[in-house]
């Protein structure tokens, strides 16, 4: 049990804590499910015996920590991290109700979010061209990187991050989700774009392509 990572719950500060109680995590290495009380934080995820005990083992939410898969049903929820000696886990963790596993899962989903590239990058991830009025800056919602209005997607919702809604993505997110669903219901924001341009050319309303997403 490592000092420097075992904290005590009252050092968590409440407003911090996105998510707590007993899950039953079952660990594929180890072949033994074990009752443990978790605290999902904004970047860490971590468990003790039991409410009242220090934590005795936090990870963190890193590239490395990926959700597998959920099944509501069954009150189950797959996940694969980097445990606290640094060894690639995977875990299974069961709730205790459908209405518990879905809260879990939403706040683990919004916890696994990328962290947005800076803003005030000026060039484009995919083609490297600088931003301008007509060139416009958007985030990537899968990877957070920026990107310009032309690789830019529009599709319909991620759901291993929690997002129901339509969000944008970069073109190299929608080749790497490929086959999958990606590309089928990819829809091109700059297609979109040089509609709104050539509306433009009639109207002398500008409107922004942002406010065709928000
Ligand atoms: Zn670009
Ligand atoms: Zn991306």
């Amino acid at each position: 049990m490592g000092k420097s990572i075992s904290k005590h719950h009252e050092e968590y500060k409440r407003d911090k804590i996105k998510c707590r109680g007993m899950v039953e995590k079952y660990s594929f290495k180890q072949g033994v499910g074990k009752k443990r009380y978790f605290i999902l934080k904004e970047n860490t995820f971590g468990y003790s015996k039991s409410k009242d005990m220090p934590l005795s083992h936090v990870i963190q939410i890193d590239q490395t920590f990926k959700i597998l898969y959920e099944n509501l049903e069954k009150c189950e929820i797959g996940i694969e991290c980097t445990n606290k000696r640094g060894e690639n886990a995977l875990w299974k963790l069961f709730f205790s109700s459908q209405k518990s596993t879905e809260k879990w899962s939403e706040k683990l989903k919004k916890a696994v979010r990328p962290v947005w590239q800076d803003p005030n990058s000026d060039r484009c991830t995919v083609c490297d061209k600088n931003f301008q009025v007509f060139r416009r800056q958007h985030h990537c919602r899968k990877c957070g990187k920026v990107i310009c209005s032309a690789h830019c997607r529009v599709i319909e919702g991620l759901p291993e991050l929690g997002y129901k809604e339509k969000v944008k993505i970069c073109s190299n997110c929608v080749n790497r989700i490929g086959n999958i669903n990606g590309v089928e219901r990819a829809k091109s924001l700059s297609e979109r774009e040089s509609l709104r341009a050539s509306m433009f050319k009639h109207n002398s309303v500008f409107l922004s392509p942002q406010s065709m997403l928000e």
